[in-house]
């Protein structure tokens, strides 16, 4: 109970403390499934311990236990609208225009796309906060017009394609560029939204598009859903602009060596060169250094002015607890440390004795 109580006064906190900039970290460990191979090597028990609301200790056999510390660690037994918890203020501060970055981190098969998008009758994060956003916008009705509009791409091999054009549309070719709101990419696909509706239908239309290359090539692409929000004060006609982007990953899996082809081969080195950069990019901005490496790759220049900074950012890593999956875990939660705020700088309030920042602890049982 006392833990309880000093980890939603220590979420206040952090929630007040929540400054422009800030990057939060959490992880998200899915059940066990049918699907997860149990063979007479592997065992049916988690390989993941939540002992408290923010800590995982990961247990991969009987010697060794690394303790993880996150802002905030999601059990296999919580749903959707927890996960949205964690990301509700983050929403709030799109409709205050500040630009909002969500990255669903891990390897496939870790919960990333259920994360994000949900299935049919059980909500993800895009649904989520959308339904939020319509719900602010309705509140504040009599004051403001806000207006909400989205567009959804694909990072491939450094290439980006838009999701929403019409089945007849060529595919133009697009790039980044800076203008003076921020970052943009001409000729993107961005379409308006009343409400939840059309909304789905939009999200839907995204997924069929990244479907068509094959679920093969949807595991090594980023897909970047971005929600823009504008609010207009009727009276005085002032107005705020942000936007949410949330980025379903390419899978963070490292592929065997062998038997791949050159087409393959190009993939995994675009996503994994990507992922690379992504980290250095978070890391660099943890650490308050003067480069940040944005440049490095499509993907992080697109989401310049959406991370550190100006900006909110949360980092969704997305966790098996099979035994089978142990490698990819320890790399998705050695990412998560990696993004993790560095010891010394992290905000008052947010440690205690008993938590180990940073610290990864092995410790062997006799
Ligand atoms: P990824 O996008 O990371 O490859 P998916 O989101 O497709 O992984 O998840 C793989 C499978 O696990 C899907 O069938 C999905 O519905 C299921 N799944 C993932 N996370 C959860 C969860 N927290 N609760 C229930 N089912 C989950
Ligand atoms: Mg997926």
């Amino acid at each position: 109970l006392l833990a309880q109580a000093n980890h939603e006064k220590r979420m206040l906190i952090n929630q007040l403390l929540d400054l422009k900039g800030s990057i939060r970290v959490i992880c998200r460990v899915r059940p066990m499934m049918s699907s997860d191979a149990l063979t007479a090597a592997t065992s049916s028990s988690s390989i993941l311990e939540i002992p408290s609301p923010d800590t995982v200790i990961l247990a991969p056999d009987r010697t060794e236990r690394i303790v993880y510390d996150f802002d905030r660690v999601i059990g296999p037994s919580e749903g959707q609208e927890e996960v949205f918890n964690e990301a509700k203020g983050l929403v709030d501060s799109v409709a205050e225009g500040y630009n909002v970055c969500m990255l669903f981190f891990g390897p496939t098969g870790s919960g990333k796309t259920y994360t994000m998008a949900g299935r049919p009758g059980d909500l993800g994060m895009a649904a989520n906060a959308l339904a939020h956003l319509f719900r602010l916008a309705r509140e504040v009705d009599s004051k403001q017009q806000v207006r909400v509009s989205a567009s959804i791409l694909e990072i491939h091999n450094e290439q980006i394609n838009d999701l929403l054009l019409a089945q007849n549309q060529q595919q133009p070719k697009l790039e980044i560029k800076e203008g003076s709101a921020g970052v943009e990419v001409p000729g993107l696909t961005i379409k308006p939204m009343a409400g939840m509706q059309e909304a789905e239908a939009i999200m839907q239309r995204g997924r069929a598009a990244r479907g068509r290359g094959g679920p093969e090539e949807a595991t090594r692409s980023h897909l970047v859903l971005t929600i823009y929000v504008t609010c207009t004060h009727r009276s005085t006609e002032a107005t705020s602009s942000g936007k949410l982007h949330l980025v379903d990953l390419a899978g963070s899996e490292r592929l065997a060596k062998g038997a791949v082809t050159s087409e393959r081969t190009k993939e995994v080195q675009a996503v994994h060169k990507s992922l690379t950069v992504l980290g250095d990019v978070i890391q660099a901005i943890q650490q308050k250094s003067s480069h940040v490496p944005f440049r490095n790759s499509k993907l992080t220049r697109l989401l310049e002015d959406s991370i550190g900074f100006n900006s909110r950012t949360m980092v969704v890593l997305t966790c098996s607890p099979a035994s089978e999956d142990a490698s990819e875990t320890r790399s998705t939660l050695e990412f998560g440390l990696k993004a993790r705020k560095p010891e010394g700088l992290t905000r008052q309030g947010s440690t205690s004795p008993k938590r180990h920042f940073l610290k990864a602890l092995r410790s062997t049982n006799e």
